[in-house]
C-alpha cells in the first residue's frame, strides 16, 4: 500500500493575528526535541499495524516547523526511514517561516534528505506583516528565497494570501511578483475567526475587501502566474513544470495518509483499521478484502457547501455499488501538547476521534476533491466505482459554453472562473447524484 505521512510541528515563535491552527508560541527547544520522541513513539505504532506499505511523500507542517532542532527532524526522518519503508524518492517537505531559514539550516535540511521547502511568505508589505502578526519581515523573505535557492532545494514553495485587511490590487500584484521566483505557489484567502485577534478587530470594524475584490485578486494570480510559466493546476496552487505537490496532489485523490503529532488528521482505508482497544471500526482479519483503488489530512466538511441532515441521507451502497472507495475512516489526534504525549506513551498513538466517513461522504468527497484540480473528475472512472453520472451531456455543454468548465468530454474540469464558484458547482453535482 502507497502511504504518505503529515507530521504536525506544532511550534511557533509568536502567534498571528488571524491564527486558529494547533500551535503553541514560546515553547522551549528541549521540549520540541522530546515532541519528535513522541512522534518518532507513533510512527512506531503504525509501522508494526499497518499492511506492508511504502512511505511516498513526507510533509512537516505546522505550526513552524523550522523551529524544530536538526537532530528532532533527523530522528523523525531516520525512524520513517528505518520502520515504515520511506521511497527513496520520496517528496520530503518542510514548511518554514522565513526567520528561521539560514545557509546552515538549509544545507541540514537537505543533507537529511528534505528537498521541497515551503516558506510562509504571505505578503511582501512589512506593514501587513505587522497587521497579521508574522514573526518575519520582507527583507527576511528574500533571504530566505535567496537561501533555499543557493542551498540547492530543487523545489521552493511559497504562500501569499489574498482578502487582507486594506489589501489593494497593486499591493497584490507586488507579492505575485515576488512568489513568482518560486517553483510553487499557494494562495490562500483570509479566514477570520471570530476567537481570534484579528477576527475581534473585523468585528469592531477593521475593513476587508469584498468578496468581489477578492475573486478579482484570485483571477490576477491566475493571469501573472500563468504568464510566468505556472500551471494553475488546483483551486490555490500554482506549480512549475514538475513542481506540483505530490503530497497535496494525494490529498485531492482520496490516497490514504497517516497523520502524526498534536492535532494531526489521518485518513484511511477500513480495510486497513488498527486493532486497537475500543475501535468500532477494527474489522476482523477474516474480513480484508483487497484495497484496489483509493482516491486524504484535509479536514473535509461534507456538510459544505450543501448539507442535508441524516435524515435525509439515502443507503448509498444500494444505490452506488460496492466499491472499496467507499469505505474509509478519518482520525484526529489530540491537540494538547501534554495529553498527547500521554496517550501515545500509554496506546502508541495520540488519536482523539476516529469517525468513519459514510459512503454517502465519500462520495461527496471524491467529487469535491476531484473538482478542485485542473484534471477534475474522471468521469468514466466514477461511473464504474459509484454505477451513476455526476453530470448530463447537455450540463457538461452548457458548462463548458458558460466558460466554467474545460471541453474535456471524458472529464468534468473546472477553468480558473470555475474554480471560483467551485462550492456552486459541487452543490450541483451532488443534487445530480441525489446527494
Ligand atoms: S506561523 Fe502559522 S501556525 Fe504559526 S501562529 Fe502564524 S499562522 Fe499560526
Amino acid at each position: 500500500m502507497k502511504i504518505s505521512t503529515y507530521i504536525h510541528i506544532p511550534f511557533c515563535k509568536t502567534r498571528c493575528t488571524y491564527c486558529d491552527f494547533c500551535s503553541y508560541p514560546n515553547v522551549p527547544a528541549h521540549r520540541r526535541l522530546a515532541y519528535a520522541g513522541d512522534v518518532c513513539r507513533e510512527a512506531l505504532f503504525y509501522a508494526a499495524n499497518l499492511p506492508p506499505h511504502e512511505v511516498g511523500t513526507v510533509y512537516f507542517g505546522g505550526g513552524t516547523p523550522s523551529l524544530m532542532p536538526a537532530a528532532g527532524l533527523w530522528k523523525m526522518l531516520a525512524t520513517l526511514r528505518e520502520h515504515m519503508n520511506l521511497a527513496p524518492d520520496a517528496e520530503i517537505t518542510l514548511e518554514a517561516n522565513p526567520d528561521s531559514v539560514t545557509p546552515q539550516a538549509c544545507d541540514g535540511w537537505l543533507g537529511m534528505g528534505i528537498n521541497r521547502l515551503s516558506l510562509g511568505i504571505q505578503a511582501v508589505q512589512d506593514d501587513m506583516l505587522r497587521t497579521l502578526g508574522r514573526a518575519h519581515t520582507h527583507a527576511q523573505s528574500q533571504a530566505a528565497l535567496h537561501c533555499a535557492q543557493q542551498a540547492g532545494f530543487a523545489n521552493v514553495s511559497m504562500d501569499g494570501m489574498v482578502g487582507l485587511p486594506g489589501q489593494s490590487m497593486a499591493m497584490w500584484q507586488d507579492t505575485l511578483d515576488f512568489l513568482a521566483q518560486a517553483d510553487h505557489v499557494s494562495c490562500y484567502t483570509l479566514e477570520v475567526h471570530a476567537d481570534t485577534p484579528l477576527g475581534c478587530a473585523v468585528a469592531q470594524g477593521l475593513a476587508l475587501p469584498n468578496e468581489d475584490d477578492t475573486a478579482d485578486m484570485m483571477l490576477e494570480a491566475h493571469q501573472r502566474l500563468a504568464a510566468r510559466g505556472f500551471t494553475h493546476y488546483e483551486v490555490s496552487n500554482f506549480a512549475k513544470e514538475g513542481g506540483q505537490s505530490r503530497h497535496n496532489m494525494g490529498y485531492w485523490a482520496r490516497l490514504p495518509y497517516i497523520g502524526l503529532g498534536a492535532g494531526a488528521h489521518g485518513f484511511l482505508p477500513t480495510q486497513v483499521s488498527l486493532p486497537m482497544p475500543h475501535d468500532p471500526l477494527h474489522v476482523p482479519q477474516n474480513c480484508l478484502r483487497t484495497v484496489h483503488r483509493f482516491p486524504p489530512t484535509l479536514r473535509v466538511n461534507c456538510s459544505t457547501p450543501h448539507g442535508n441532515s441524516p435524515a435525509s441521507r439515502v443507503d448509498a451502497p444500494a444505490l452506488y455499488g460496492d466499491s472499496p472507495a467507499l469505505h474509509a475512516y478519518r482520525y484526529e489526534n489530540i491537540g494538547d501538547l501534554t495529553t498527547y504525549a500521554e496517550a501515545v506513551a500509554q496506546t502508541g498513538h495520540g488519536r482523539k476521534t476516529t469517525d468513519p466517513v459514510t459512503p454517502e461522504d465519500a462520495i461527496k468527497e471524491t467529487v469535491m476533491l476531484a473538482l478542485r484540480t485542473h484534471v477534475g473528475l474522471e468521469l468514466a472512472a466514477f461511473e464504474r466505482d459509484f454505477g451513476k453520472s455526476p453530470i448530463t451531456d447537455a450540463q457538461h455543454a452548457r458548462w463548458v459554453k458558460e466558460g466554467i468548465c474545460q471541453p474535456t468530454p471524458d472529464r468534468l474540469a473546472l477553468t480558473p472562473k470555475g474554480f471560483l464558484i467551485n462550492n456552486a458547482v459541487i452543490s450541483a453535482v451532488w443534487d445530480n447524484l441525489g446527494l
